[in-house]
């Protein structure tokens, strides 16, 4: 297995800018690379059908408009919550906005940043902070093989740049 298809996992090199302003986001540029199980939704859709069918050493540049990369942002995702909530936190160091916090949900940890202090409340988006922005990306195929069983079954990597259990 030599190109990236469903059920491969894929070692790439990567490089996200922002087509607007140029700024690079997220980069494995100086790090080891990303590892990833096709068509198993650990990317976002737009990245693994662009890469689909790319061969080990082929680099592709792409751009993802929002509905293929974090969506567009939500209004509802934006809550306001009572200062008093953030006691805790504000004891620590001063809220600013900007911040971003990790909040516990019945769903587990959903991470928010604040957009609003008032004198009695709070406004977080919990938007995604690259909701609703189109993303340009420059990839470079590293490895690609076969999943093991255990990996499809699991949903995810194992091994290096992986899941250890
Ligand atoms: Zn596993």
């Amino acid at each position: 297995m030599d190109t990236i298809q469903n059920n491969a996992v894929a070692t790439v090199h990567y490089t996200g800018t922002l087509p607007d302003s140029g700024e690079v986001f997220d980069s494995s540029e100086g790090r080891d690379p990303l590892v990833f199980l096709v068509g198993h939704r650990q990317m976002i859709p737009g990245f693994e059908e662009e890469m689909m069918g790319a061969k080990v050493g082929e680099r592709r540049t792409f751009t993802l408009e929002p509905e293929r990369a974090y969506g567009e942002r939500q209004d509802e995702n934006v809550t306001t919550f009572p200062r008093e909530h953030f006691a805790a936190v504000e004891a620590e160091v001063p809220l600013e906005v900007g911040m971003t916090l990790v909040a516990d949900m019945v769903d587990g940890p959903r991470p928010f940043s604040i957009v609003e202090v008032g004198d009695d409340t709070i406004k977080a988006d919990f938007n995604h902070q690259l909701a609703g922005k189109s993303l340009m990306f420059s990839v470079e195929v590293v490895e690609v093989r076969a999943a093991e069983d255990a990996e499809l079954s699991h949903g995810h990597v194992h091994g290096k740049g992986g899941v250890h259990h």
